[in-house]
């Protein structure tokens, strides 16, 4: 069995057991079992636009901020997350940042 950790509450999970998304007002399908901790999500920099971490979100943790096609730094730190931003792995993503900042209205 192999367990991964949500990186914001710290819950594990055995990643081979598919769960029902709970929430169904979010984008996510209820229909049929998704894995129970979303793995790799892109989170931005708030200070550095071109830096983005991956991380791996519960279903609780995902509802609470219901990121759009990634999540700021100031959404990951609003869970109050166990790992620091800094802490979060590096996207492989980054040398793309260009193509990739988000709006800011
Ligand atoms: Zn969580």
């Amino acid at each position: 069995m192999q367990k991964t950790t949500c990186l914001a509450c710290g819950i594990e999970k055995d990643m081979n057991i598919k769960e029902m998304y709970p929430y169904s007002d979010d984008s996510i399908d209820t229909e049929e079992p998704v894995s129970p901790l979303f793995k790799d999500f892109e989170c931005q920099s708030d200070t550095d636009h071109s830096d983005f971490r991956l991380v791996t979100i519960c279903h609780k943790c995902w509802h609470r901020v219901q990121p759009d096609m990634w999540m700021s730094q100031r959404e990951w730190e609003s869970l109050n997350p166990i790992t620091n931003f800094n802490d979060l792995p590096k996207s492989p993503n980054n040398q793309d940042a260009s193509t990739n900042t988000k709006e800011v209205a």
